[in-house]
């Protein structure tokens, strides 16, 4: 799970600049953005793109700390060519493309006014919605780049149309984008106290709720229990559902629950979780930043102990 620990630690870490994501759960990710699997005409409505080299895109930068994506003729001076690899979708009237830009192709460009930045440092700098399809342009180039062939016989794939999915062109077997959903729980007890945990990644002192890969032929909810056993020793139930948020390092969602706590003590694994405790409301450990889904469970249970 030491993969999970470094995807989690950036995740709750690494990005402290809030733009105000003190949203409801149900609200916090609602978005109008329509994803497209096959090419919308060219000549209608407004085109932007996203640039992605590795897992860094590149933005206009507007003024001080905003940035924006690219038009088309920013983009194919960038380029050197026609943009718009693979159509990602649309928000509103403007359709959203991604194009690949071969690694050192920015840093040889002359255009100042543009930055070139890993997604997480463009938090808060692009809009919400941008960044989050930036995460897509990411994900999803990156899918299209590793299945080029297939992985049962290694014949070229295809596209195939209307749908987000490679085929490979011999025996048919299918390639979608791939997600790892991964649960995270704030746990309650009727004493009104909520247990969080110190992951041994940090280097603040900083508490929050747990977290855990599902594993293949689990069920969320098993997961929940599984991995709150494994890192605590305390068993669990009436788990319900939160909210969730993508979270593109490289392709996690975070699916977000309440459970309450049945029985045990305290039993950390000393792996993962080096501490945990119960916290009353009014005496809280410093805990994660507000754009997190983790510090959302957090709002959510301490607005419930009123
Ligand atoms: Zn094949």
């Amino acid at each position: 799970m030491h993969e999970f620990r470094d995807v989690l630690l950036r995740y709750l870490v690494g990005s402290c600049k809030s733009d105000g994501f003190g949203r409801s759960a149900s609200g916090m990710l609602a978005s109008m953005f329509e994803p497209l699997h096959a090419n919308p005409d060219r000549t209608v409505g407004e085109h932007r793109h996203i640039l992605v080299t590795g897992s860094r895109v590149i933005v206009r930068v507007e003024v001080a700390g905003s940035a924006r994506t690219l038009g088309d003729v920013e983009a194919e001076s960038i380029l050197g060519r026609e943009p718009g690899d693979l159509i990602l979708g649309r928000l509103g009237s403007v359709y959203y493309w991604a194009s690949r830009l071969a690694e050192g192709q920015m840093e040889s460009s002359s255009l100042d006014d543009h930055r070139l930045g890993d997604l997480r440092s463009l938090h808060g700098v692009l809009s919400d919605d941008e960044w989050n399809i930036a995460g897509r342009a990411t994900q999803m180039l990156e899918w299209q780049r590793d299945h080029q062939f297939c992985g049962r016989c290694g014949r070229a794939n295809e596209a195939v149309r209307n749908t987000r999915a490679m085929r490979c062109s011999a025996d048919g077997t299918m390639a979608f984008p791939r997600l790892s959903p991964a649960v995270i729980v704030l746990i309650e007890r009727s004493d009104g106290c909520c247990l969080l945990g110190r992951n041994r990644g940090w280097d603040i002192p900083m508490y929050s709720t747990l977290a855990g890969f599902v594993e293949p032929g689990e069920t969320l909810e098993d997961t929940v229990r599984r991995e709150v056993f494994e890192e605590v020793g305390v068993r669990v139930d009436n788990i319900r559902y939160f909210g969730s948020q993508p979270w593109p390092f490289p392709n996690s969602l975070m699916l977000g629950f309440v459970a309450e706590w049945v029985e045990g003590e305290i039993t950390v694994d000393g792996d993962e979780v080096i501490d945990a405790q119960w916290f009353r409301p009014d005496d809280l450990p410093m805990i994660p930043p507000p754009m997190s889904i983790a510090r959302q469970l957090i709002d959510d249970w301490l607005d419930r102990q009123t």
